[in-house]
């Protein structure tokens, strides 16, 4: 199996047994080269195998794919960085887009408390708020695109790329998923969840901004999202710092390149 990010040849990295969803043994690769870890049996699932898993998991659980009072949290305090890095001109205000948004929990919070409008779309689920139809999904239209506990179910480059199209030119894109430096090779971790089938690491984002024309981002640790500037570090920077500053706490962690903040 080739490396979905850098087309690297993977190798044989661990398994895991799954006694449900009909997963059975599970075989992860990694990447040799960025480190990207994956699910070859997830990946070779076909379309319709993959769909009902997903909907299995999802009925079951009812996307409980964490503590439901921890990923609350991590919604507002998304919607309070969208918010607070709008204000400081670190994002433009405009047409922005959660692609997989769930019922779009985020949308709800911005629009209810923060003033913000966030269209939402999902392919699996219909959202209760702002929610757009496929056919307005335009490449290049928005100028800020949020993903959030997406990448780790994604098994194709094409989708990647396709969520990072809808990117204007000077857009922005947020991304929450889990980044380690290393994926542990271990089959009791914890982000081994049946429906997740893709793990990235610090190098491997690295190489997407990069294919992606992104040159420095930043992290907040308590709504667990990285933005994506296209914008060079010495146009971007002053103004994170001037937020850091008005706080008076490093709210913001600010890198040239990907903000390897797990190490
Ligand atoms: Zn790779």
């Amino acid at each position: 199996m080739k490396c979905l990010i850098c087309d690297t040849h993977m190798h044989y990295y661990f398994s895991k047994q799954f006694d449900e969803y009909e997963l059975g043994k599970v075989d992860y690769c990694k990447c040799p080269h960025c480190g990207f870890c994956a699910s070859q049996s997830h990946f070779e699932l076909s379309p319709n195998d993959w769909n009902q898993l997903n909907q299995a998991y999802h009925s079951k659980s009812h996307y409980a794919e964490d503590n439901p009072h921890n990923r609350n949290q991590r919604y507002f305090n998304q919607s309070l960085m969208l918010s607070l890095m709008t204000k400081q001109g670190l994002i433009n205000r405009g047409d922005w887009l959660d692609w997989g948004c769930g019922v779009g929990a985020v949308s709800q919070l911005l629009n209810d408390y923060f003033d913000l409008k966030l269209s939402t779309y999902d392919k699996y689920f219909t959202p209760h708020i702002n929610a757009i139809d496929e056919t307005a999904l335009l490449p290049r239209q928005f100028d800020l695109v949020v993903n959030t506990a997406v990448f780790e179910h994604v098994r194709d480059r094409d989708t990647l790329d396709e969520i990072e199209s809808y990117v204007s030119d000077k857009g922005c894109f947020a991304i929450h998923t889990l980044v380690p430096e290393n994926v542990p090779q271990d089959p009791n971790w914890m982000y081994l969840i049946p429906v997740h089938c893709a793990f990235h690491t610090n190098k491997s984002m690295a190489l997407l901004m990069k294919d992606w024309g992104y040159q420095c981002s930043v992290y907040n640790q308590h709504s667990k999202m990285w933005v994506l500037f296209r914008e060079p570090a010495a146009e971007v920077q002053p103004r994170v710092e001037q937020l850091n500053h008005a706080l008076g706490w490093q709210y913001l962690h600010f890198k040239n390149g990907f903000m390897d903040y797990w190490q």
